[in-house]
């Protein structure tokens, strides 16, 4: 299938992106690296009279480090994340996530903001900033807003992102003392998980400390299974998550897969992920 006519625009500024966007209200589209967007146009499963296309806007791209945060531009690729040392040095989880993004050729074009303006429950990127307690940072003519990852994600491909506003990137707060473990299960490499966990914890004396355990796959949106983060809290790695799990998780039953598989699955990666920050 073809998508449906609609007008294109290249903005060079973040002025005149913000500008677009407000005149064109839900009529507009945001086009980042087009690899969900495009598809989804081509499928018919998402509409607009107008895309506007921000990958000339530089000031969006790439990753920094402050004293005490990292920050990814929306604009900064899969792939780039994957390959960056700042990312490797400071944010582990993103560097050990990547590589289950789809392909390369994928990971090449799609990008962080994206990934997180689609808000996809079963993404990696989402789940992983649940764990590393971002904050994504977005512009519209209305002005800056900072907000939590924990309170971004709404729902099925819901956020809180407001009409005219665009992702400009997200910051990480800088945890030198934790470790990071990043697990998925998928049925073939580069697809979509079935579930996947990002977990990090400091590890004292052989028992886990400051847990996080934030799930892809678990539900209609990334995440933070905060019973088992409790119930793991303060002890070596439990062998049991189960009990716990089910009342964080509400993983949707899939073609392949029932809801009680993937809670089942999800105790299995919970339980590895532990033991591997232990390790
Ligand atoms: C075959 C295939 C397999 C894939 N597998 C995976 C996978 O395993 N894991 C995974 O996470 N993803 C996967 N993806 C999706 C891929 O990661 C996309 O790149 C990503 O979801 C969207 O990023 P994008 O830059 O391509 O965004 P686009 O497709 O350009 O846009 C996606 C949505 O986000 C909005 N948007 C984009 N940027 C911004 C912004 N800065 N501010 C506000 N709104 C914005 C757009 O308007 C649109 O609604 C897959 C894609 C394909 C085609």
């Amino acid at each position: 299938m073809k998508a449906p006519a609609f007008a294109y625009a290249k903005p060079r500024s973040l002025a005149e992106v913000c500008a677009l966007l407000d005149e064109r209200g839900e009529t507009a589209r945001v086009l980042a690296g087009g690899q969900s967007l495009v598809p989804m146009l081509n499928l018919r499963v998402a509409a607009a009279d107008l895309l506007v296309d921000i990958s000339g806007i530089e000031s969006l791209r790439g990753v920094s480090v402050t004293a005490d945060r990292l920050c990814v531009g929306a604009l900064t690729s899969h792939r780039e994340v994957e390959q960056s040392a700042e990312v490797a040095r400071h944010a582990p989880l993103l560097a050990q996530a990547a590589p289950h993004i789809a392909h390369v050729a994928i990971r090449n074009s799609g990008t962080f903001g994206g990934s997180i303006a689609l808000a996809d429950p079963a993404a990696e990127w989402p789940a992983c900033c649940l764990a590393l307690d971002a904050t994504i940072l977005t512009i519209s003519k209305a002005g800056k807003r900072s907000i939590p990852a924990r309170a971004f994600f709404k729902g099925l491909f819901s956020t809180d992102l407001r009409p005219g506003e665009l992702i400009t990137g997200v910051e990480i707060p800088l945890t030198p003392g934790h470790r990071s473990v990043f697990l998925e299960l998928s049925r073939r490499r580069g697809d979509y998980a079935i579930v996947g966990v990002a977990a990090m914890a400091k590890v004292q004396g052989g028992t886990l400390q400051d847990v996080r355990l934030a799930f892809l796959g678990g539900g209609d949106r990334p995440l933070l299974a905060v019973h088992a983060m409790k119930a793991a809290e303060g002890k070596p790695p439990l062998a049991d998550l189960g009990p716990a799990l089910a009342a964080d998780l509400s993983p949707m039953a899939d073609l392949d897969t029932s809801a009680r598989t993937k809670l089942h699955l999800a105790n299995v990666l919970a339980r590895r992920a532990l033991a591997a920050l232990a390790g």
